[in-house]
């Protein structure tokens, strides 16, 4: 019986692949200590058609200050790898990805798209969730992180408010790109005014190496559950010396993107955790295998991600859900409380404060493919 499945999903190949370029766009502003979003953001959408009539969706979603370009990933996607995806199953994922692997240096987010779409497509053919392709959950929900970026601290405090009345109980608060009297004003009101949240603070690389400890010790008066990437990315010297210094767990997030960096982390001792994104690693089993390394070291792991739509937010929703040591939740907050329209039919799912695993096959929630070509700016297909 067996065989007979597999040989019959063999035969449902891919016939279409389309790529799109398309601007999100965004409430408000995000200051971070690497850079800033205003306005929009451009993330890249792959749709594969397969024989059967049925369409598996990934979202690139790129950051020029922190992983790469759309136009790098539209470029990946489009000419590198549509030759060994178009005329294929998707149920040679695997094979797929590690051919993408060699055939591209870096662009980790176009990776992360096609494998989102592979296991999108490959999951309604088996009538299964991602999660269980992944190697089944060990989770159905995840604790939800809003992120505290706003230069307008009124409009933050806003959304505090909002997502609190909503049973979210994490905050990440974004420090190091203004002054280190405005990130201790903002940790002192929201920890007075929500007691009951925990609260998690992250540099993004804001701080040089000489001023850190002084400064990270005025925040850990606050008690925050960790402190992430305080100082710049390729600067492990300095994160080793404050990870040996503070009693703070400190969190590593873009000097670790991949299991080879998160082993040579480990190693190094550069952290106490890792912060794991589909769009660092270059998807989801990428991702899983950041986590394993961080699992035989002893080092926690927590999911975050980019400015991402609700679809990638769903994929790394399976994966988290797939993945033991990704424990201190996720921070998918953009589709519901960023985005001015997320490109889901419906709502990426969060349920008092906490985001549902889908439990329908492949990622779980469609794609509405039009408000992806009303906002598309580039479509190659
Ligand atoms: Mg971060």
């Amino acid at each position: 019986m067996h065989l007979l499945v597999s040989g019959w999903l063999k035969m449902s190949l891919i016939t279409h692949m389309s790529v799109y370029i398309a601007t999100l766009g965004v409430q408000t502003p995000r200051h971070h200590g690497v850079g800033s979003v205003e306005g929009g953001i451009d993330n890249v959408f792959v749709q594969l058609k397969d024989t059967d009539g049925r369409s598996g969706w990934g979202e690139a979603s790129p950051w020029p200050v922190f992983t790469g370009t759309a136009e790098a990933a539209a470029g990946a996607l489009d000419k590198h790898f549509r030759p060994f995806v178009v005329g294929h199953p998707a149920a040679d994922v695997a094979k797929i990805m590690a051919k993408a692997v060699k055939a591209v240096a870096g662009s980790p987010e176009a990776k992360a798209a096609l494998e989102m779409a592979l296991y999108d497509l490959y999951g309604q053919q088996c009538g299964l969730p991602v999660s269980e392709l992944l190697g089944g959950r060990v989770r159905d929900e995840i604790p939800l992180s809003i992120s505290i970026a706003d230069p307008d601290f009124g409009r933050d405090r806003e959304l505090a408010q909002r997502a609190t009345d909503d049973g979210i109980r994490i905050f990440k608060i974004k420090t190091g790109f203004a002054t280190h009297e405005f990130d201790i004003m903002r940790l002192e009101e929201l920890r007075r005014d929500f007691p009951e949240v925990d609260i998690r603070v992250d540099y993004n690389q804001g701080l040089v190496a000489h001023e850190a400890l002084p400064r990270l010790r005025d925040i850990a008066t606050f008690s925050p559950t960790f402190i992430e990437q305080p100082v710049p990315a390729d600067n492990w010297q300095a994160m080793a010396a404050i990870t040996a210094a503070m009693d703070i767990p400190i969190m590593a997030d873009e000097s670790v993107f991949n299991a080879v960096d998160a082993y040579r982390a480990a190693n190094a001792r550069i952290a106490d955790l890792f912060s794991i994104k589909i769009m660092k690693s270059g998807g989801m089993r990428a991702a899983q295998d950041v986590a394993a390394v961080g699992k035989a070291v002893g080092i926690g792991c927590y999911g975050g991600d980019m400015f991402e739509s609700g679809l990638a937010h769903l994929a790394g929703t399976h994966m988290i859900a797939a993945t033991e040591n990704i424990s201190l939740g996720c921070e998918f907050y953009q589709a519901r409380y960023y985005l001015t329209e997320d490109i889901l039919d419906a709502p990426f799912a969060c349920d008092n404060g906490k985001v549902q695993v889908p439990t329908a096959s492949g990622l779980g929630v469609a794609v509405n493919e039009k408000k992806i070509r009303a906002k598309a700016t580039v479509i190659r297909e």
